[in-house]
């Protein structure tokens, strides 16, 4: 949506916050930037990355032309090889041995398009994507409680709590926007909402904190159990809550009580004072309004799911769910995490919500009128390059997302694309570890230059506009997934004019055979089945559900009506379970990684402004002193990380914020930016049993001068 100024409203591509930004591009060529002013995620607010876009647009490094085998070819050439190559596979193998490795950076439509080619027309559910590093412990917490993969509030109930508890989370950092808009609220309520941060790292969402909870890395859930037995013998319990809405509450609270039964017991188990824990106990009983938050800290590990339903196992406890300023509330790290959700980007999904249920197949089978359908989940990430490195999967396509650097044991990663006899890869970007590995390149449009849909945290589906031309002869996504779908025989199934068609069909199967009760179910957007094009580029944000004819839900579950056969939440049951790897004597420190404020995933964006490089220029271990002392290590010396998996060389960073026993290094670079400084060779490829999310905060490893 173009305005007569050449304002064009579009979003930020970073993180799940979502802003809104508006570009205007001068008749010079020159693009700037400015936060929407009625965008309902950042209100004209834009955080360091997204006031730095407009210096991230030249071509420099850009992937222009499609190639084959080193040698640049035109796209006929490229797309044929692609066809080939996968049919080949196909015929040779069947369709186990295809898999597509996917981007939260995808916009919706692409998401969509690359969900029906491999589940419907290739028949396989070998589809990840790099959303499996972000939040599919989240995925798999909220299935497990409500049935469904519901984000229950929106942002608006950060700003109405009068306590938000900030767990695994720096916000300050990785959701900027969001972080301010937390701390207008306090400016302008008095200091409410109060804020607690749980994390064993000291961050910048620590500096306005009234309480910070350095807690021993991977004991979350013993700490959430703890509240739970605390609510319970504090009289906090919601009965009639429980009572009308949910299952299971006494065997999750008796789980809860053999672990976690005292004050002393919990701050025992997870590193902390005994003071500090019941002050944070006591602060969330007597406050009605609480908001949990939670990420990366929490996702990131093998018993992150136990670790979410923990938390959601307190809100349900306590009613706090669904209500102005109260629920637990997943941000999610990629500005399209959410919107991959919703089209089946997840190799455990299907598409609109829907699982591998034998009526959701069925239904979506009949909808896309698919000669074949994954009727049953495919590989997860980390699964799926082992497949590769085993010779099970022989053909693979790679879009968006650099797992060379960004998946952990990367270094097994790479091996395995070298020895996989047919890599593609889709990028914008030329020079990356994993285009390195790709016997087929292909150029893809990237921000500023496609167009699509986004959802963010909150459910907000917004616009993503173009207002730059194609460069050289780079396409959209989705527009190559539909030439290769056209090659394979499936044409008529991928005959879209543009991302509007795609939208509106994505819209219209989210309705698709409703229940005959006329229950809505939680993703329905079908207000937007019968979109056209005009419409469609017209769009403002809005928050899911939409159903045709229909009331949008603000907010999930205040009155129960979870998505479960018998509309009642379940408690989950938990027990400890500690990190997959123990620190020991060889590997004496636990490695957390994690992002820095101005970079984004493995810097081909960001890296290409000086202002956003000065804040952090080269990957870096942040060490308690004492822990420095005793393995001889200096500040601003190079260091060896190293763990069984692999090593990096990085930067010493002496911090007093840091945990004794534990080392921080920031994930974002690789081999084309700091040669020896890709920390995920180091981490551990351990996984939740239940979302498939690998381990990245908690790999043991040594330090030593290197
Ligand atoms: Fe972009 Fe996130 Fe910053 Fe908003 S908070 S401007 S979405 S990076």
């Amino acid at each position: 949506m173009s305005d007569a100024s050449g304002e064009v409203r579009t979003t930020c591509p970073y993180c799940g916050v979502g802003c809104g930004v508006i570009a205007t591009r001068a008749a010079d060529g020159s693009v700037a930037v400015r936060g929407d002013p009625q965008h309902p995620a950042n209100f004209g607010r834009l955080c360091s990355k997204g006031s730095a876009l407009a210096e991230t647009l030249d071509l420099d490094g850009r992937l222009l032309f499609p190639e084959v085998g080193g040698q640049r070819v035109s796209w006929e050439v490229a797309l044929d090889a692609v066809a080939t190559g996968l049919r080949d596979t196909l015929t040779a193998h069947g369709p186990e041995a295809v898999a597509l490795y996917v981007s939260g950076q995808l916009l919706t439509e692409d998401y969509y398009v690359a969900n029906k080619l491999v589940k419907g027309f290739i028949g396989t559910a070998n589809i990840d994507t790099n959303s499996r590093l972000c939040m599919s412990s989240s995925v798999a917490g909220h299935k497990r409680a409500f049935g469904t993969d519901t984000v229950p509030g929106s942002y608006e109930d950060l700003e109405a709590a009068d306590l938000i508890v900030l767990v695994g989370s720096n916000l300050a950092w990785c959701h900027p926007v969001l972080y301010q808009r937390i701390l207008a609220a306090r400016a302008a309520r008095n200091g409410r909402p109060r804020l607690v941060v749980i994390d064993p790292r000291r961050t910048a969402s620590c500096d306005q904190a009234d309480q910070h909870l350095a807690i021993a890395p991977g004991t979350d859930s013993i700490l959430f159990d703890g509240l739970l037995v605390h609510l319970h013998r504090q009289d906090c319990i919601d009965l009639d809550y429980v009572e009308a809405h949910t299952e299971g509450y006494l065997a999750a609270l008796r789980a809860a009580r053999a672990h976690a039964g005292s004050v002393p017991d919990v701050a025992r188990a997870c590193g902390l004072p005994g003071e500090a824990v019941a002050e944070f106990f006591a602060a969330f009983a007597r406050t009605a309004k609480v908001v949990t938050v939670y990420s990366q800290g929490v996702n990131q590990s093998s018993c992150g799911t136990d670790k979410v339903n923990a938390i959601l196992n307190c809100h349900l406890a306590s009613g706090r769910i669904g209500k102005p300023g109260m629920g637990p509330f997943s941000v999610t790290g990629q500005p399209n995490a959410m919107g991959g959700r919703e089209v089946g980007g997840l190799a455990n999904q299907l598409a609109a919500h829907m699982d591998f249920a034998a009526d959701d197949v069925a239904r979506v089978q009949r909808f896309w009128a698919a000669p074949v359908i994954a009727e049953r989940p495919g590989l997860k990430a980390v699964d799926m390059f082992r497949a590769v490195a085993e010779g099970r999967i022989k053909a693979i396509w790679v879009i968006g997302t650099n797992p060379v650097v960004s998946l952990p044991d990367a270094d097994a990663v790479r091996a395995a694309l070298h020895a996989c006899p047919l890599v593609i890869v889709s990028d914008a970007v030329a020079d990356t570890d994993t285009v390195a590995c790709a016997h087929i390149r292909l150029p893809a449009a990237t921000w500023g230059e496609k167009d699509g849909t986004v959802t963010n945290s909150e459910r907000c589906i917004s616009r993503q506009r173009a207002f730059l031309p194609l460069p050289g002869a780079a396409q959209p996504d989705w527009w190559i997934l539909c030439e290769v779908a056209r090659r394979l025989g499936f044409g008529a199934a991928f005959d879209y004019a543009g991302p509007a068609g795609i939208f509106a069909e994505h819209a219209a199967l989210s309705a698709f055979e409703n229940d005959p009760a006329g229950r809505v179910r939680d993703f329905d957007i079908g207000a937007c089945a019968g979109l056209d094009a005009p419409a469609y580029d017209a769009l403002t944000p809005f928050r899911w559900p939409q159903p045709a004819g229909g009331a949008g839900i603000g907010r999930f579950f205040a009155e129960g009506g979870f998505y479960t056969g018998d509309n009642r939440a379940r408690f989950v049951a938990l027990g400890p379970r500690a990190p997959v790897y123990a620190p020991d004597a060889a590997y004496p420190l636990v490695l957390n990684t994690g992002r820095v404020r101005d970079h984004w995933h493995t810097l081909t964006r960001t890296g290409k402004s000086a202002r956003l490089s000065a804040h952090a220029p080269e990957p870096y271990a942040e060490i308690h002193p004492l822990d420095a002392a005793l393995f001889g290590i200096v500040d601003d010396a190079l260091v060896r990380v190293s763990s069984r998996w692999g090593e990096a060389v990085v930067r010493a960073k002496l911090a007093r914020e840091q945990r004794p026993g534990s080392v921080f290094v920031p994930m974002h670079w690789g081999s084309p930016q700091a040669s020896r400084g890709r920390i995920d060779a180091v981490v551990n490829p351990a996984t939740d049993p239940h979302s498939g999310q690998p381990e990245s905060k908690h790999t043991p490893v040594r330090i030593a001068p290197w």
